[in-house]
């Protein structure tokens, strides 16, 4: 791919054939590029939990010094799998969504239903670390899509709202029907992500600085909004963010509606 194609002394036409070639090759070298650095990636987060794995295991065989030490190092163990489980769930997901479905696969989705159903899911956690989740006005929304990865859409930002929103907060879900879309908000009163930091928050792997030390013992693949990002582009929508440091962030998915004339309600009907 180093290599260019030079083709000498030969009209326009030619000319033009080969700096559109040439600049095919930049654009592979620079996809292979993204490439590697994403396996290298990921073969370094994997390495992570299972370097944790190996220690703790090691440490339990050679001998812990009471049988709470060794529950304890088979704890550890649990978690490290747990992480390790999410990881590749979440490479898995994100290599799904950038195959970009068939359109001809996608099926009608009820995404108000789809918004009670994860608010109830995440209900539980929003209360144990003391945020309050609450559903402001859900408008009813039928888009057409893969219900599984719209799902996983809903899920990363209100896990994301909730892990990075400290006790006192406040987490806020709406959806609003506008025109021929639907505005799915996702507010918090959270940590807020810095300046600097915004431009990298759709990146593969990137946690901003804060995810990591303001939010102890909050872990994350930096995986999940990559693959809302993905999920949403498949979807003909938009995601898009707000957020101010210590104020809070809030995340907006706009998606267009499914096409009424393809709904129970026919074309010709009500024309009269
Ligand atoms: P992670 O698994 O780390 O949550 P994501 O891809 O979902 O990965 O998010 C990337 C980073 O963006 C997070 O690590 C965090 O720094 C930042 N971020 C995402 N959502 C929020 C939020 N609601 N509030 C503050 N920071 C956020």
């Amino acid at each position: 791919l180093e290599e260019r194609l030079i083709i000498r002394g030969s009209g326009d036409e030619l000319d033009q054939l080969a700096e559109t070639i040439n600049s095919l090759l930049d654009r592979i070298a620079a996809y292979l590029n993204v490439k590697r650095d994403f396996l290298a990636n990921a073969a370094h987060e994997l390495r992570t939990p299972l370097a944790a794995i190996r220690s703790s295991v090691e440490v339990a065989l050679n001998g812990a010094r009471s049988p709470e030490e060794y529950e304890d190092l088979m704890v550890d163990v649990i978690e490290e799998c747990g992480a390790l489980e999410a990881l590749v769930n979440q490479l898995l997901l994100l290599s799904e969504t950038e195959a970009e479905l068939p359109v001809a696969q996608f099926q009608r989705v009820d995404l108000n239903d789809l918004t009670f159903k994860a608010v109830d899911m995440f209900s539980g956690v929003a209360e144990a670390r003391g945020v309050k989740l609450r559903v402001g006005r859900v408008d009813y929304a039928l888009v057409e899509g893969n219900r599984n990865h719209l799902r996983q859409v809903l899920n990363n930002l209100l896990d994301n709202a909730v892990k990075y929103t400290p006790a006192g907060g406040e987490v806020t879900v709406e959806a609003i029907v506008d025109g021929t879309s639907v505005r799915l908000s996702i507010a918090d009163t959270g940590t807020g992500i810095s300046n600097e930091e915004q431009q990298h928050i759709f990146q593969r792997f990137f946690r901003a600085e804060s995810a990591r030390t303001r939010s102890p013992g909050v872990g994350g693949t930096g995986l999940g909004l990559s693959i809302c990002q993905s999920v949403v582009h498949n979807h003909g929508g938009e995601i898009a963010f707000n957020s101010v440091i210590d104020r809070g962030t809030t995340f907006t998915v706009t998606l267009p509606l499914a096409d009424s004339a393809t709904t129970e309600e026919s074309p010709f009907q009500g024309s009269g």
